[in-house]
């Protein structure tokens, strides 16, 4: 099929050409686990529609489609910027026949799919949907290194360390790539990123500083999502599909990609402990006791992906619980070892199978000496703790001190903890505080209180009073050898930054 794209400011206007029969919009885009419907922005102008996304062609066919997303997960068009993830924009027939795109600009574009005089193109729709595209007259392309770049309207000021990064990522799966594009945006709002085969799309708000450990996640899943994946995590563009190992696509990842930031020396083992520490500060919440780690996987596209403000109470992220057991795994080789292996060889036995089942991850960690992956995968309340205890002191730092179980911003109650003194109260995430004993002033935690708080338009007087926290906020230690194995340094120190009141 070929496309041609007339941008206008929050439009695209699209000449399509196929065969006589049905095209096919995608229903959500591959890396992001929900059906997110991006045909909803379509326009159609020629065709009979057969669904909400599918149309009967005469072969010719245009539609116009409303490009206005920040999310870089899907398409925005303005008067002086463009970008495009083909997936969301452009319908399929044949997913095997070869596929191109003519932009009708003259601002500069990149993309990695191939060119061809003026077309951009893929072999297969796979390729093409996974190629995003970028253009604006402001448009430039920052050298990381031979082989590396970053596509970007803004500015990026620590290639140097990214550079060092991207080459321990290289050198742990021992494969060079020839071109790679990072797609950056800043923007009001951290959308994140998404994986592509050559390339990623990342968009943040101007306030986030962390991005070093973010741009190596998302370049990992070069690898771990593009070059091997879960068997199951087959691509059908209008479906849910199913996995019990997005613990591994996304945990491990985003382990590995934590861990590139040790070895190119980017971060501190006191620094590195205090991420750790945030990370396992999520999964001390009722949650953790509710939902397994396969569970939380296979649930994504209704769940995690739609994460509301009670989550914590229902459930587990695979990325919090994933990148915990990829620690435990790394301890684990690097134990056994002696200190001669860690988790990158793991991964490099993993990549030679390239659609890995449960019981591949499980034959190849135990052939490392790993043998506890059933238990923390599949069960509820998995054994994380106790496992991690024996390589870290971890201690709760406010555990028994007195807290009403309430995290507040701006004055709004954002969550409740199920079952803490604020939830026996009454109180409900929303809740406006207004005032404190009668008295507008901050939120401290005392024996009791009288707070006022506005609901839905109606103010109502709750008495609340202090219980014992169960333990949120922790404190990560370690020494000697094993842990200079891994942190490369003789000890360290680390605590989260648990807001709960
Ligand atoms: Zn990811």
């Amino acid at each position: 099929m070929r496309f041609v794209v007339t941008p206008r400011h929050r439009y695209l206007e699209v000449e399509g050409e196929g065969k006589e029969g049905v095209v096919t919009f995608p229903t959500w885009v591959p890396g992001s686990y929900f059906i997110r419907e991006p045909e909803r922005n379509v326009i159609f102008y020629d065709g009979y529609p057969l669904s909400k996304n599918k149309f009967w062609i005469n072969g010719k066919f245009k539609y116009v489609y409303y490009a206005n997303s920040k999310d870089q997960r899907e398409v925005i068009s303005l008067s002086d910027y463009l970008f495009i993830n083909p997936v969301s924009l452009f319908p399929f027939q044949d997913l095997n026949e070869k596929y191109c795109v003519k932009i009708n600009i003259n601002w500069p574009i990149h993309t990695t799919l191939k060119r061809e005089g003026e077309w951009f193109c893929a072999e297969n729709y796979d390729e093409f949907a996974d190629a995003p595209i970028q253009s604006s007259p402001y448009l430039k392309l920052i050298k990381i290194d031979e082989s590396h770049f970053i596509s970007t309207i803004d500015d990026f000021n620590e290639i140097e360390k990214l550079q060092r990064i991207l080459n321990t990522l290289d050198n742990y799966m021992e494969d060079k790539v020839e071109n790679y594009i990072f797609f950056f945006r800043r923007s009001d709002k951290n959308f994140g990123g998404i994986e592509h085969k050559d390339s990623s799309a990342i968009v943040v708000n101007w306030d986030r500083k962390d991005l070093l450990w973010l741009f190596a996640h998302e370049y990992f899943h070069r690898w771990n999502v593009k070059r091997m994946k879960p068997k199951d995590l087959e691509i059908n563009y209008e479906s849910e599909t199913y996995t019990d190992l997005l613990w591994v696509a996304e945990g491990l990842t985003d382990y590995i990609a934590f861990l590139s930031l040790i070895d190119s020396e980017v971060i501190s083992s006191n620094e590195a402990l205090k991420s750790i520490a945030n990370i396992l500060q999520n999964l001390t919440f009722p949650g953790f006791k509710k939902m397994s780690v396969a569970e939380s996987s296979k649930f994504t596209w209704i769940k995690l992906y739609k994460k509301d403000e009670n989550y914590l109470n229902i459930g587990i992220s695979y990325y919090d619980a994933g990148f915990i057991i990829g620690l435990l795994m790394d301890f684990t080789i690097r134990e056994r070892s002696k200190c001669e292996k860690s988790i990158v060889n793991f991964m490099r036995e993993l990549y030679k199978v390239k659609r890995y089942t449960y019981s591949d991850v499980k034959r190849i960690a135990e052939k490392f000496g790993i043998d506890f992956l059933d238990e923390v995968v599949y069960k509820r309340n998995p054994p994380l703790f106790d496992l991690l205890g024996h390589y870290l002191e971890i201690k709760f730092t406010d555990k028994h001190k007195p807290y009403y179980g309430i995290k507040v911003e701006n004055n709004i109650i954002t969550f409740i903890e199920d079952d803490s003194p604020a939830y026996l109260a009454g109180l409900n995430i929303g809740d406006e505080i207004v005032a404190i004993d009668g008295v507008k002033k901050s939120l401290e935690v005392k024996d009791s209180m009288v707070l006022t708080v506005l609901r839905e338009g109606r103010l109502k007087e709750i008495k609340l009073s202090s219980g014992k926290n169960p333990g949120h906020r922790i404190l990560l230690r370690g020494e000697g050898g094993l842990f200079k194995c891994l942190f490369k340094s003789e000890k360290g120190e680390g605590e989260g930054e648990q807001k709960i009141l």
